[in-house]
């Protein structure tokens, strides 16, 4: 239903949280939180079935980082738990993806990811998109995530992290909506402007087929397919 993420040097699970709060008008069930930072040793996550608030509330007070990516959610598939809720973060604990929309061909990919030994922890359409971004044997991140978008079928707007990349933050967009925030040596990305309007008036609108890097100082834009897309920012001027 709604995502929200940042990578810069601020830290980054208030910010978070606030940009929750800001899409807390488009109504969902649960919501989640996933943090690292350059220092990291892996990604820490926090998620809770209700309110923004019931996520703050489980946030433990040395929850640190300066990237992260975090979610609300409308169950689609999968009733409303903590398990379900996004993020969705692969057993190795290295990818964390976060995601809007419907995965058709969830049930299909279910079926041949757990032949292959992956056990899933929910119930949800959008955890096969971790395990195929945690099972590609392609070494950048951004290649590993086209390859899974290659294999789903349906709607996505997503946000991925990886603790072997945290220098970025991956997104793409099929169907449901992405905007970039460029901020001065900090980046944002979120589902709805309106919940990073406050940071910034400089917006990226992705288009479908479309993803983009995010690090703290740059971003780029590429198709599914990995062809660069000159997709540049507008000034957006609203009543925030
Ligand atoms: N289909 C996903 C789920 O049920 C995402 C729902 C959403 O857009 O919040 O978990």
């Amino acid at each position: 239903c709604g995502i929200v993420g940042y990578i810069g040097k601020r830290d980054v699970a208030p910010l978070l949280l606030e940009g929750l709060q800001r899409l807390e008008y488009r109504g969902y069930d649960s919501a989640g939180v996933v943090i690292t930072s350059p220092k990291a040793t892996g990604l820490k996550m926090v998620k809770a079935k209700g309110r923004v608030r019931d996520l703050e509330a489980k946030v433990p007070a040395r929850f640190k980082g300066t990237t992260g990516i975090a979610h609300t959610r409308w169950a689609t598939h999968g009733a409303p738990s903590d398990e379900n809720a996004h993020p969705h973060m692969s057993g190795d604990g290295l990818v964390a993806v976060v995601h809007n929309g419907i995965i058709d061909n969830a049930s299909e990919l279910r079926a041949k990811l757990t032949a292959e030994g992956i056990e899933f922890r929910s119930e949800t359409d959008t955890e096969v998109l971790t395990h195929l971004i945690a099972r590609s044997q392609l070494t950048e991140l951004e290649d590993k995530v086209r390859e899974a978008l290659h294999l789903v079928e349906g709607t996505y707007g997503i946000a991925v992290v990886h603790a072997d990349f945290p220098d970025r933050i991956v997104v793409a967009r099929n169907g449901s909506p992405v905007v970039l925030g460029i901020g001065d040596k900090e980046m944002f990305v979120a589902s709805d402007i309106a919940a990073l309007i406050t940071h910034t008036r400089q917006i990226v609108t992705l288009d479908d087929g479309e993803m983009a890097t995010l690090k703290a100082d740059d971003f780029r834009t590429y198709t599914t397919a990995g062809t660069r897309t000159a997709n540049e920012p507008t000034t957006v001027d609203l009543e925030a």
